[in-house]
């Protein structure tokens, strides 16, 4: 069955809300994966950023009744959940998210999800919420969610974070969605030596891959360390491991539009150069894909 990725957060570590950022956007990370013609009212949602709120938005008013919502984070860096609490779903009864993820060292995802809505920093607890939630914890490998088949794999990054690839259960086109990821060298994290390879073998012939692309290949010169990629790392993991598309996403705050435009008009014509063989675009705030 065809299914829309709809990006609704684009933006990495912090909103960015304002006039320089209108056509990327300023929100923070996330993305709708639904299926089409279901109608159905259920979904898969990748991160929690500030997005998140537009997408809850669109999903009460499109009133279709009762909402089940699979939400996969890749960690709790904050721009992964901050929109939680803001999700309007949740403020319904009758709707019903599950919500998976991996424990950060041995504190569990729901821990994590409470204190985020602690009465110190916010005013309804998260046990509040008239939805019905659930949490679900995630280890690298394979797991089925309604509709999809998700494998997902441990990522170079501060923090216990994943990335996943999603293929509809009856096979088709796949989507990969993997930010917060540092290709190079630099940082100190729990990955074996043979880590890259199996990124291309799990990332191999993707029909989407929407990937950290934080840096300018400049400004990760004096950032290796901090969990990210450059656009350009991002073009050659793409080009290895045959993906079609690939979607430069978790834009860095200091970007603006004018910044991303010439940042993409690089990557580009380094795609052109090694060959065309990978579609590249970055992620706008809106944008939608049908696969
Ligand atoms: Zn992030
Ligand atoms: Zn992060």
């Amino acid at each position: 069955m065809a299914y829309a990725v709809t990006v609704w957060g684009v933006r990495g570590s912090i909103p960015t809300p304002g006039a320089l950022t209108t056509r990327y956007g300023g929100n923070t990370s996330c993305v709708s994966v639904e299926q089409l013609g279901a109608g159905d009212g259920r979904l898969v949602v990748l991160d929690a950023g500030t997005g998140i709120r537009l997408l809850g938005q669109e999903l009460v008013e499109r009133g279709s009744g009762s909402l089940e919502v699979d939400l996969l984070l890749t960690h709790t860096h904050w721009d992964h959940i901050q929109g939680i609490p803001f999700f309007a779903p949740f403020a319904s009864e009758g709707n019903e998210v599950r919500v998976w993820g991996s424990k950060q060292g041995d504190v569990d995802l729901d821990a994590i999800l409470r204190q985020q809505m602690h009465p110190v920093v916010f005013p309804v607890p998260l046990d509040q919420l008239p939805a019905e939630l659930s949490v679900e914890h995630v280890e690298p490998g394979e797991f089925d969610i309604d509709g999809f088949v998700v494998e997902a794999m441990r990522l170079r990054h501060p923090g216990n974070t994943l990335g996943y690839r999603l293929t509809p259960t009856g096979g088709g086109a796949s989507m990969a969605y993997v930010t917060d990821n540092e290709l190079g060298p630099g940082g100190d994290y729990e990955v074996g030596p043979d880590w890259h390879s199996e990124l291309v073998e799990f990332l191999e012939g993707v029909d989407v891959l929407i990937h950290d692309a934080m840096y300018t290949p400049a400004d990760l010169e004096h950032h290796r360390g901090w969990g990210h990629s450059s656009s350009s790392e991002a073009l050659e993991l793409a080009t290895e491991a045959g993906a079609g598309q690939l979607v430069l996403f978790h834009h860095r705050p200091e970007h603006d539009d004018a910044a991303m435009d010439s940042l993409v008009e690089a990557v580009r014509a380094e795609a052109e150069e090694a060959g065309g063989a990978v579609e590249v675009m970055a992620a706008t705030e809106g944008m939608q894909l049908i696969l």
